[in-house]
């Protein structure tokens, strides 16, 4: 079964409104096995309204609208498909109760407009609203399905849940399964051509890639009539990606970076110490944001100017002066000297071009050296990042941070 979400309002268009109805319902009916292939939005012109149902009801089983169920002359949602469909309107006793006691216990006058609202196709069934005046429907003619639900997302998405839901799953069969992956220092293109092979063969389960916050999100889908058999479709093709991205993937859909990180680092109750240039704190202010990281995270220093790499971390004017700031050579010492004051387990150092503006012919804006001290040995790792600064900056803190899980 296929199906189509239509939002309906012009403050919509305008921009006025972000259409969380949109991301809210697809995400539900994917679960729910619906493969959503159209969203539409409208705005509350009738004749627009009238074109863009024809076309939904000609090529999708099953329609979910959203909006244009209040009171106002603007709110024709249940007129229109009323007139397309051929049914007519008729009052619904119960709806008209449930207004009309909202209207007395706000001691206001009902309105002509307000008794619009308690009409519903006739043959349909009236979804209750417990947050609002308008009740929605759920219409079924000629093998589809039409569910009309109020623009308000509180109101749309406690009727969805407790009425829509239960009635959508009793008419599908099969339903989607998930697993995500969040995968770090590579970028989407490189993720693809690694798994080319297997995103192209599938169907069943689909494998989609989303780049966003410096790091690709990977999604396994699997149809399945349930979680063990979406488990026995899923696992085969997690091995694959496991074997071959493994090192790069840190989380699952709603793990951050920095938890992951912090808490391995608590776990195996390593102290952990930080100089910062080029990204200014980044690291210090992600890792503080997960609770008890004072056991483990002693301190950060973000040592900006030169002054400050030589008089407070100790890195020799000479090699600043031979290799400049943003070298190996000044990230290396930066850990050796910074571990003189803290002797932690980890030392790190990050050094960095940001730009836009101070790149040279050698050192173009982007080149980050971050170095870490661990058991004596020092590691400098040279990276040539992308982007505006804020991306440059992100990106060599999040790099630092994936570092630490190895
Ligand atoms: P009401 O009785 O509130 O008029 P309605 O069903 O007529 O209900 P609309 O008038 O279309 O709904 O929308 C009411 C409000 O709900 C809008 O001003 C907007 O803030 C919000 N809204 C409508 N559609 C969406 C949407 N697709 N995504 C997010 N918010 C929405
Ligand atoms: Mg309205």
């Amino acid at each position: 079964m296929n199906g189509e979400i239509i939002c309906i309002g012009t403050e919509i268009l305008l921009g006025d409104t972000l259409n969380t109805n949109s991301k809210y319902l697809s995400q539900e009916l994917s679960h729910l096995g619906i493969n959503v292939f159209y969203h539409s939005v409208v705005g509350d012109n009738p004749e627009r309204l009238e074109s863009t149902i024809e076309l939904a009801l000609q090529r999708s089983d099953i329609i979910i609208a959203t909006g244009g169920l209040g009171p106002t002359q603007d709110d024709l949602t249940k007129e229109t498909f009323s007139h397309l469909l051929k049914i007519p309107l008729v009052p619904h006793h119960s709806s008209l109760e449930h207004i009309q006691a909202i209207f007395n216990c706000s001691h206001s006058k009902m309105t002509e407009n307000n008794i619009k609202q308690s009409y519903i196709p006739l043959g349909s069934t009236p979804i209750p609203n417990d947050k609002g005046t308008a009740p929605g429907v759920i219409i079924e003619k000629d093998d589809k399905v039409i569910i009309l639900l109020p623009g308000p997302p509180k109101e749309m998405k406690h009727m969805f849940s407790i009425h829509v839901k239960p009635f959508l799953a009793q008419k599908t069969e099969t339903h989607f399964f998930s697993r995500y992956y969040r995968i770090i220092g590579v970028g989407e293109s490189t993720l693809e051509s690694e798994l080319m092979d297997i995103i192209d063969k599938q169907y069943n389960p689909t494998i989609a890639t989303y780049a966003g916050n410096h790091e690709v999100l990977l999604r396994l889908t699997a149809n399945a009539d349930s979680q063990e058999q979406a488990s026995q479709i899923l696992q085969p093709f997690e091995d694959i990606i496991m074997k071959r991205m493994g090192e790069n993937i840190y989380g699952g859909k709603n793990d951050l970076l920095e938890t992951i990180v912090g808490k391995l680092l608590l776990a195996k109750n390593r102290s952990f110490s930080i100089a910062e240039s080029c990204t200014g704190g980044l690291v210090a202010s992600k890792l503080t944001k997960i609770p008890d990281i004072s056991k483990v995270f002693h301190s950060g220093v973000v040592c900006y100017s030169n002054d400050a790499k030589e008089n407070i971390i100790g890195v020799s004017p000479e090699t600043i002066e031979k290799y400049g700031a943003v070298s190996a050579e000044t990230a290396k010492e930066l850990c050796q000297k910074l571990f003189l004051h803290t002797k932690t387990d980890i030392v790190m150092a990050i050094t960095g071009i940001a730009g836009p503006g101070g790149s040279t012919e050698t050192k173009p804006v982007g080149l980050v050296y971050i170095g870490m001290l661990y058991k004596g040995d020092i590691l400098v790792k040279e990276l040539r990042l992308r982007g505006d600064r804020e991306d440059i900056q992100e990106r060599a803190a999040k790099l630092a941070l994936n570092l630490l899980r190895e």
